[in-house]
C-alpha cells in the first residue's frame, strides 16, 4: 500500500519550535550580548520561576536541569535515604525507580490500575511497611493517578507523598493542578513533553516553602543563593539555563492553546473507539478532569499487528514501557523473588500510543481514528 505523503503522522512534532524560530534566535542574541554574561540560574530563570509560581498559586517552583534530577532533588529535600523504602509503580519509566535507588533508598513496586495504567493504591497500601518514607505515584499515559487516594494513603500511614508529574504540566484534578497534590510534585521540558523545549530541564513545585529553600540549596551544589563556595549540605549540579528560561517564558502564553487541541484531540479518539471495546481496542477512560495528554495510548488485544497496520497507514506509534521497570536487569534485585504485576505485565503487552501532538491536522486525526477503526473491523 501507497502512502500518501499528507497522510504521513509523524509522532511528535517535527516543526515544533518552526513557529518560535525567530524568537528562539533573538533570546540567543540577547543573552549572548548581554554585558551581563550570565547563562545559568540569572534574572531570566527567576522571572521563570515567579511565573510559574505565580500562575500555579504554589509556594514555590524550582529550576533544574531535568525531570529527572527534580524527583532526586525532592527525595533528598525530604531527607529520604538507606534504609527508608519509597513506592513506585512497577509500569512506568526508569527515573521513578532510579531516583530512588539515587538516594539509597528502596524501591518497592506496587502494580497499576488496568483502566488508568497508574499505580493502585488499594496494593501501594499493602506494600506500606514500618520502613516506607513515601509513596510516588506517576500520572501516565492519559490519566492522573487517583490523588484523592493516595492522599489519604500518605495521611493514614504518616508517609510522604511525591508526585511524578513530569508528563502531567497542565492538568488538573478536582481543581488541584498536577503536581500539588502532595510534598512536591515534578515537570520536566525535555523536547518531547508537552511543554517541550530545545534542551534538557525540569522544575520542582511545591506548596511548601521550606521545601522549596531546601531544593534550592540542593540544585547548587549546597551553596544558598548569592553566596559562593558557602555549602551548607551536599548537594549537586541541577542548574538552569538562562536562554531556556527567556525561551519557556516567552512561549507559556500559547501552553494552554496547545493542551486544549490535545484533549480536543484525545475526545475524538475515544468518541470514535469507545464501541472497539468488545473488539479488543479500549481507549482510555473517558472524562476531561484530571486528564494528560502527553501521550494517548490504548489497550489493544493485537498490539503489534495494530501497530504494524497503522505504520502501513503512515502512522507513527511508541510502545512506552515494553516491559514492567522490576523485569530490567537494572532493578531485578529490588523485585521480591516470585514477586508478579500482572497488571503491568498486562498493560506492557496490551498498550500503544497514538499520535496526539497538537500540531496534527485534523485530517491526520480523522485518519488515524479511520484506520484504528478498520483494524478493529477486521479483526473483529
Ligand atoms: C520524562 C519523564 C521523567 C524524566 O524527565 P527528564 O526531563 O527526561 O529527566 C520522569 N518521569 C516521567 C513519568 C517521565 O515521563
Amino acid at each position: 500500500m501507497t502512502v500518501a505523503p499528507d497522510f504521513a503522522v509523524p509522532f511528535f512534532p517535527p516543526g515544533l519550535f518552526d513557529a518560535d524560530r525567530a524568537a528562539l534566535l533573538g533570546i540567543v542574541r540577547e543573552v549572548g550580548l548581554d554585558p551581563e554574561q550570565r547563562f545559568i540560574l540569572g534574572r531570566r530563570t527567576a522571572a521563570f520561576e515567579a511565573m510559574l509560581r505565580a500562575d500555579l498559586e504554589a509556594a514555590d517552583v524550582v529550576a533544574c536541569s531535568s525531570g529527572t534530577s527534580a524527583l532526586s532533588l525532592v527525595l533528598r529535600a525530604l531527607d529520604i535515604g538507606p534504609g527508608d523504602e519509597v513506592i513506585v509503580p512497577a509500569f512506568a519509566c526508569a527515573p521513578l525507580a532510579a531516583s530512588v535507588i539515587g538516594t539509597g533508598a528502596t524501591p518497592v513496586f506496587a502494580d497499576i490500575r488496568p483502566d488508568t495504567l497508574t499505580m493502585d493504591p488499594d496494593h501501594a497500601g499493602r506494600l506500606v511497611t514500618p520502613r516506607t518514607r513515601a509513596v510516588m505515584p506517576a500520572h501516565m499515559f492519559s490519566v492522573m493517578a487517583d490523588m484523592p487516594r493516595f492522599t489519604e494513603l500518605a495521611r493514614r500511614h504518616g508517609i510522604r507523598l511525591v508526585e511524578d508529574s513530569a508528563v502531567a504540566q497542565g492538568g488538573v484534578l478536582r481543581g488541584v493542578p498536577a503536581g500539588l497534590w502532595g510534598e512536591a510534585g515534578v515537570y520536566s521540558f525535555v523536547q518531547v513533553k508537552t511543554f517541550g523545549m530545545p534542551g534538557e530541564g525540569g522544575v520542582v513545585v511545591t506548596r511548601d516553602a521550606e521545601l522549596g529553600a531546601k531544593v534550592r540549596l540542593l540544585r547548587n551544589h549546597g551553596q544558598p543563593p548569592g553566596q559562593r563556595f558557602l555549602h551548607q549540605v551536599i548537594g549537586i549540579n541541577s542548574r538552569f539555563d538562562e536562554i531556556q528560561a527567556a525561551f519557556q517564558t516567552h512561549r507559556y502564553a500559547e501552553f494552554p492553546a496547545r493542551l486544549e487541541r490535545r484533549a480536543q484531540i484525545a475526545a475524538y479518539y475515544t468518541e470514535r473507539f469507545a464501541p472497539l471495546a468488545d473488539r479488543g481496542i479500549v481507549p482510555p477512560p473517558p472524562d476531561r478532569d484530571g486528564r494528560c495528554f502527553y501521550v494517548y495510548t490504548v489497550l489493544a488485544s493485537g498490539r503489534d499487528a495494530l501497530a504494524a497496520h497503522l505504520a502501513e497507514s503512515g502512522i507513527a506509534t511508541h510502545v512506552y514501557y515494553p516491559h514492567p521497570l522490576p523485569a530490567h536487569r537494572a532493578f531485578a534485585s529490588y523485585a521480591p523473588p516470585g514477586a508478579r504485576w500482572p497488571r503491568a505485565e498486562e498493560a506492557a503487552r496490551r498498550h500503544l500510543a497514538l499520535p496526539v501532538h497538537h500540531l496534527l491536522t485534523d485530517a491526520q486525526v480523522e485518519h488515524v481514528a479511520d484506520r484504528v477503526c478498520a483494524f478493529a473491523e477486521a479483526h473483529a
